[in-house]
């Protein structure tokens, strides 16, 4: 639970450099930045109590200074193939969905960026309830620390991050890309770049600036939509950001950054697997470095999509093959509980 005064800061607000100022401040010697990062990151304390190699006094101002609690878990459902949803309860009773998504090759947590979400798409209930607020920095990797301990749990230590839960990753670009950084630094959790996914509705100017960044993380964007035309009847994002307009940008972001880009496409019974997506889909995609991953639609009340059937669904993909394009079918997770992004949170509302 998370207990701080007003007063207090989250400390996992702060990066390492910001910590090390903080401790010299306090007239603390800088080394003392590793050892807390590797109790908070590595560890997975939740209290300066149980910081024991730091000095009592040191301790005792840490935990006036700052807060360090878990989220409150006002939901955890486990699914028969192992993948596990937590459903947090923030300070500010926000809630927020995490999944613990594990294979037998990688183990994943997918977080959520946004209490809520301002982009609407219209078939994913995440967007339902609108946007409520950004994350910060600290939640956003609590939720990282809640799954690592479940994950260790079952002895199987966290491999990949994606950023594909609620919210609009790159609408709340600077929290997270602080957040990653955490993530990614070896005094922290010590994950690779490369083993972090960033998705993204498609906002360009964001899309452009994290082609800049120093940091090798891996770019996906939802794409779900083979033209101007069926993009916009899914995804109102589309009249701002076009269809043309995106893909332009995503030549521009593997020219700059040689990074391939993996596009997410939803499928859905007559709307987006007909001849003509196909087509289109391998026209527009042409040249590009990229990987395309073909979703099954979840179904959510609210939306009167369904999925296609499953020869339906392969029928495409081997059509896409025929066009040139080599496009993954992914496999249904979780299906016995409410694994679609947003359900959960979208179903505590609504009861
Ligand atoms: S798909 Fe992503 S951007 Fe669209 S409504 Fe859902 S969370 Fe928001």
């Amino acid at each position: 639970m998370d207990t701080r005064t007003p007063q207090q800061k989250d400390i996992r607000d702060l990066s390492y450099d910001e910590l090390v100022q903080y401790l010299e401040k306090a007239g603390e010697r800088p080394f003392r930045a590793t050892q807390i990062f590797e109790w908070v990151y590595k560890k997975g304390v939740w209290s300066f109590d149980q910081m024991r190699g730091l000095p009592a006094p040191l301790r005792k101002r840490l935990s006036e200074d700052f807060g360090l609690g878990p989220l409150a878990i006002a939901q955890k459902q486990v699914a028969k193939d192992g993948t596990t949803k937590f459903l947090f309860d923030l300070r500010d009773h926000e809630k927020i969905e995490t999944v613990l998504i594990p294979t037998a090759t990688r183990t994943t947590v997918c977080i959520s960026s946004q209490a809520g979400c301002k982009f609407g798409c219209k078939f994913c209930a995440s967007g339902i309830g609108g946007w409520k607020r950004n994350l910060t920095t600290a939640e956003i990797l609590a939720q990282i620390l809640h799954v690592k301990e479940e994950a260790e749990s079952h002895k199987k230590p966290l491999s990949h991050i994606v950023c594909m839960g609620t919210g609009e990753s790159f609408d709340n670009y600077d929290n997270l890309l602080k957040a990653l950084r955490i993530v990614n630094d070896e005094r922290g959790i010590n994950i690779g770049a490369r083993r972090m996914t960033v998705s993204t509705v498609g906002l360009i100017p964001k899309i452009m600036r994290f082609a800049k960044e120093d940091f090798q993380i891996e770019l996906a964007i939802s794409l779900h939509g083979y033209n101007d035309a069926s993009r916009s009847k899914l995804m109102p994002v589309n009249k701002k950001y076009s269809f043309t307009e995106l893909m332009n940008a995503c030549r521009e972001y593997i020219k700059m950054t040689r990074r391939q880009i993996t596009f997410e496409y939803i499928l859905i019974k007559d709307a987006t697997c007909s001849e003509e997506a196909a087509r289109e889909l391998a026209k527009n995609l042409k040249g590009l470095i990229c990987k395309l991953n073909l979703i099954p639609y979840n179904p959510v009340r609210e939306f009167p999509h369904k999925p296609p059937a499953h020869e339906e669904m392969l029928s495409f993909q081997k059509r896409l093959k025929t066009l040139g394009v080599h496009a993954t079918l992914r496999a249904p997770r979780g299906r016995d509980i409410a694994a679609a992004c947003g359900q959960l949170r979208h179903m505590q509302k609504s009861h």
